[in-house]
């Protein structure tokens, strides 16, 4: 094996270079996974569009999605072995800080990262990544055969939608549920919707992505740029009553403040798109206490083991189609190509492969 490798490494926002890099080396408890894909994130564009808080020193390697096979293992490592298909987890909690003795290992304090630097640093969009012994031990999972290394790899946004779900036990069966926004995480949630038993409204803005809603299972679909009010078209698909629950994933300010106007009284409103640090949001408080809402706004800094796992068999078993999320291939040296198709929207999630999976 060569000692150098290709990277994506990211300078600063809308500059990314293809380099050729040292391929990390491994401790005696930690595995090296050779990249069959990653995969496109809106984490990835956030940072690409505007840069990103806590970065670790830039150039950085860049992208946090992967798969691929076990290409070498430490000396005392024996769960895995070369060949092996796998995907890691981008951190792994510690089991013996506060929240992880309180049983919410999401908020790990003592957290080990795949990739030293931090949540945000990456290395995905690159011919091998490292695993660390204390990530090998306890958050990398074999990867069932019938799922594609691009499948295996958006387990990491779809755990953070699995623990949005289940952030929300107010589902029942025949619920009505509102979903504001049409990306992969807005798609990952109606899936999940639909599997609990609701009745699903998204509203959406992007044509492909919106057929895709539908093809997921949406029971009704709005394009917020064909209505005068989103909050009246919602109310109109539902009979005249606003949405037992709504989830808001667009990330942005406005949407969070028409997500809570949206919500039935003693409704659950749940804003999980992340917006920019820093920015404000206005919320009427007799829409809040009167109607009695219940405001839920979940971050996940681990997808734990648990988590990642159970992706796995969602994914495995069909309920989500990893496949549908795809729509595009960019060889490596693209990576950036990739990235924009993603903020652009032309699509839901791109995959990434390095020249040894690359087929013309
Ligand atoms: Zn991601
Ligand atoms: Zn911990």
């Amino acid at each position: 094996m060569s000692e150098n490798m290709l990277a994506a490494m990211y300078y600063g926002p809308k500059e990314i270079k293809i380099e050729e890099v040292q391929i990390p080396v491994i401790d005696d408890d930690g595995i090296l996974i050779k990249i069959g894909a990653a995969t496109t994130c809106g984490t990835d564009v956030k940072m690409y569009v505007r840069g990103y808080p806590e970065l670790p020193a830039l150039p950085m390697p860049y992208g946090h999605e992967c798969a691929g096979v076990v290409a070498k293992v430490g000396r005392n490592v024996t769960d895995f072995k070369e060949g092996d298909r796998v995907v890691s987890g981008i951190a792994a909690p510690c089991g013996k800080c506060y929240y992880c003795k309180r049983d919410q290992p999401v908020f790990c304090t003592d957290r080990t990262y795949l990739i030293p630097g931090g949540a945000m640093a990456g290395g995905a969009y690159a011919e091998y990544i490292a695993v660390p012994g204390v990530v090998a031990k306890n958050n990398v999972h074999r990867i069932p055969e019938n799922l594609s290394f691009a499948e295996a790899a958006m387990i990491e946004p779809l755990a953070c939608v699995l623990y949005g779900i289940e952030d929300l036990p107010e589902i029942r069966i025949g619920d009505s549920v509102a979903i504001v926004g049409d990306g992969a995480i807005a798609l990952y949630f109606l899936r999940l919707a639909k599997l609990r038993g609701a009745f699903v409204v998204l509203s959406g803005s992007h044509k492909d992505r919106m057929d895709k809603a539908r093809s997921f299972g949406a029971d009704v679909v709005i394009d917020r740029h064909e209505v005068d009010d989103q909050i009246q078209a919602v109310k109109d698909a539902l009979g005249g009553f606003l949405p037992d629950i709504v989830i808001e994933s667009t990330g942005q300010p406005h949407v969070w403040e028409l997500c809570v106007n949206m919500a039935r009284r003693a409704g659950t409103v749940m804003l999980f798109g992340g917006c920019k640090g820093g920015t404000t949001v206005t919320f009427d408080t007799r829409k809040i206490h009167y109607d009695s809402l219940t405001i839920k706004s979940p971050s996940v800094y681990i997808q734990t083991p648990d988590l990642l796992k159970r992706c796995l068999y969602l994914l495995s078993s069909g309920e989500i189609s990893g496949r549908e999320f795809i729509s595009g291939t960019y060889p490596l040296k693209d990576t950036e190509i990739a990235i924009q198709k993603h903020m652009n929207r032309e699509g839901l999630k791109f995959e990434v492969i390095p020249p040894s999976f690359w087929k013309d």
